[in-house]
């Protein structure tokens, strides 16, 4: 599975709808301070299913929706779209049916977040599984953030073991084990 684009409308700084196509290389995003490069990042980590506002640098969920910039009023919506390339269908058994697989995330005012998949209806925890088992999840340590190295160097064990183990792409087995034992 390959990213090959993002799009974000309504989602923090980016009111309109802009596209990041993510080529094969290295994609670099360069601009002044505050012109939204973390934004971007922070995108890919939604609509991959992150759900703490903390890390979303915001007080609540809702917080991602595009409030309002000089001339422009508040949204009531914000969507991230992620186009993934599955050519060589990688992807995990119900999301493997087509070449192009578009997962989309949107956040409505006192409505909360709904999932789509190639424009389907799925759970949030699909999506979540889904990247967890494809080892990019929204809190795998693919996605370094800013401060977050010295955030790893301090981390207490247990919290490091949760990122390694993210990182060999078991995190999934865990959530499934956790959910079968509440059962
Ligand atoms: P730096 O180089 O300092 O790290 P950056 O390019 O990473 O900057 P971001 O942190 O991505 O910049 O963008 C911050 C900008 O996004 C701020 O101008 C902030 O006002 C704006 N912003 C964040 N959330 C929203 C929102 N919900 N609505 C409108 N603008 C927002
Ligand atoms: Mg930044």
């Amino acid at each position: 599975m390959r990213f090959s684009k993002l799009r974000l409308t309504g989602f923090k700084s980016f009111v309109d709808p802009t596209d990041l196509v993510i080529s094969d290389g290295l994609t670099g995003v360069v601009g002044p301070n505050g012109c939204g490069k973390s934004n971007l990042l922070e995108a890919l980590r939604w609509v991959m299913g992150e759900n703490r506002p903390k890390s979303m640098r915001g007080g609540g969920m809702e917080d991602v929706i595009f409030a309002g910039a000089n001339s422009r009023g508040a949204r009531n919506f914000a969507e991230v779209s992620l186009q993934i390339d599955n050519t060589e269908r990688l992807a995990p058994s119900g999301f493997n049916e087509s070449d192009n697989l578009e997962i989309v995330r949107r956040i409505t005012r006192d409505v909360g977040s709904a999932y789509k998949a190639n424009t389907k209806d799925v759970r949030a925890r699909d999506v979540q599984m889904l990247f967890a088992d494809a080892s990019t999840g929204a809190h795998s340590p693919a996605l370094v953030s800013q401060g977050q190295i010295a955030v790893l160097i301090s981390a207490k064990p247990k919290a490091r073991r949760r990122i390694l183990e993210e990182a060999a792409g078991i995190s999934g087995l865990y959530q499934r084990r956790h959910e079968a034992e509440l059962k």
